[in-house]
């Protein structure tokens, strides 16, 4: 593949996506001021509609890059590096426009976090959501016990949940989800004209918008790209496809110089992606009902699903999208993750689908060390 047809980025303007994460500090420093209460949340299994239903703005928790140097007093050197960058940016008084942090118990690390912030900084509500494993009626009921919960705790510090106002915020999440699937879809066909990396950051600025205005964007975006038709430079969706696994990616550079060294992402399962995403919506006959059962039905995280039932949905994940290998990437010890590895290594080569694994750091990756690494595994799918 020649240099050009490996180019970095398309010719759709992912500009207002950019911004939006460029600028989400003063942005959210400033929907706080203006009287909005703005909750944090680390991972997917919050469910964000009853917190936006309650008249706040949920935001994801960002963790970037960089050094750790402060959060080293508050978090042990071996959790993930996203915990210790997002505690050292909490530090950093990056964070002090939230009212708190609502989290679905996903991970140990996570849930170890938000005690650990409530110990250490202001807000009105931390909060921690235990999480059914099954789909029985037990689980349903459960889980129902456990957003009544919740509600009351929104209401405890200002918020009115309704059926009708949590109907509202399903709606708009279950249409940002719809068009953020639709968007995957076009990427399996290689038809959406957009590198993986714009792709993630597209993705990003929904974590950090209110998702009204988001969601306006997305449309602008598909108005676009539908407007450019055959001329949205499709070049970039050359090259080997791969799935890409792991926990949460934050930063674009990595799938860059994976699409750089003869990749192309046509599918992924992370939560900066597909898990996030999948299933837009949930069925039943109230709010509440609706709200449970996309929380039950979700695609599966490690961390909240038994190996054996997770790995082969991957797997299937894998052989529906086309993909010809996965780029499994790791955050450092993150344990959910890495202890589902060695399984699915097992399970793909029984497949006949090879994998690379990529562990990444606070200060991100290697590039040379992850190029060369990058270019042998493309190079050995296309022999
Ligand atoms: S699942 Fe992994 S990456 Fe996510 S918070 Fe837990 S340890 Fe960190």
């Amino acid at each position: 593949m020649s240099k050009k047809e490996m180019s970095k980025t398309s010719n759709i303007s992912v500009v207002r996506f950019t911004d939006a994460i460029e600028k989400m500090d003063e942005n959210l420093k400033a929907i706080s001021s203006g009287g909005k209460k703005v909750f944090g949340y680390f991972c997917t299994y919050t469910p964000i509609e009853m917190i936006h239903a309650a008249g706040f703005l949920p935001v994801r928790i960002a963790g970037g890059q960089g050094r750790v140097d402060n959060a080293d007093s508050l978090t042990p050197n071996f959790i993930c590096p996203y915990v210790r960058l997002a505690t050292e940016r909490a530090l950093m008084g990056r964070y002090d426009y939230l009212s708190g942090v609502i989290e679905g118990y996903t991970c140990d690390v996570v849930c170890g976090a938000v005690n650990v912030w409530e110990d250490n900084f202001k807000g009105e509500l931390y909060h921690t959501i235990p999480l059914p494993y099954d789909n029985y009626p037990a689980d349903r009921d459960f889980f129902g016990a456990v957003l009544e919960e919740l509600k009351d705790k929104l209401e405890g510090v200002g918020g009115a949940v309704t059926e009708e106002s949590l109907e509202v915020s399903l709606d708009l999440y279950g249409k940002i989800r719809g068009m953020i699937l639709r968007f995957m879809e076009m990427r399996e066909k290689r038809s959406l004209p957009l590198t993986a990396a714009e792709f993630l950051t597209v993705i990003r600025a929904g974590f950090v918008t209110p998702p009204e205005d988001y969601l306006l964007m997305l449309e602008g975006l598909a108005g676009e790209i539908e407007e450019k038709g055959d001329k949205a430079e499709t070049i970039n969706r050359k090259g080997i496809p791969v799935l890409v696994s792991g926990s949460l990616v934050e930063e674009p550079g990595v799938l860059e110089i994976l699409e750089e060294s003869g990749g192309v992402v046509v599918a992924d399962d992370l939560c900066t992606g597909f898990r996030n995403f999948h299933p837009e919506g949930g069925e039943g006959k109230t709010s509440t009902e609706r709200l449970i059962d996309r929380y039950i039905n979700r695609y599966p995280c490690p961390s909240r699903s038994r190996t054996g039932v997770r790995v082969p949905r991957l797997v299937e994940l894998v052989k529906s999208s086309g993909a010809k290998g996965v780029v499994f990437l790791f955050q450092k010890f993150c344990s959910p993750h890495l202890a589902d590895h060695p399984v699915a290594v097992e399970m793909l080569k029984k497949e006949g689908i090879p994998q690379i694994a990529i562990e990444m750091e606070e200060t991100g990756i290697m590039e040379g060390q992850l190029r060369t690494r990058l270019e042998g595994f493309f190079e050995m799918i296309g022999s």
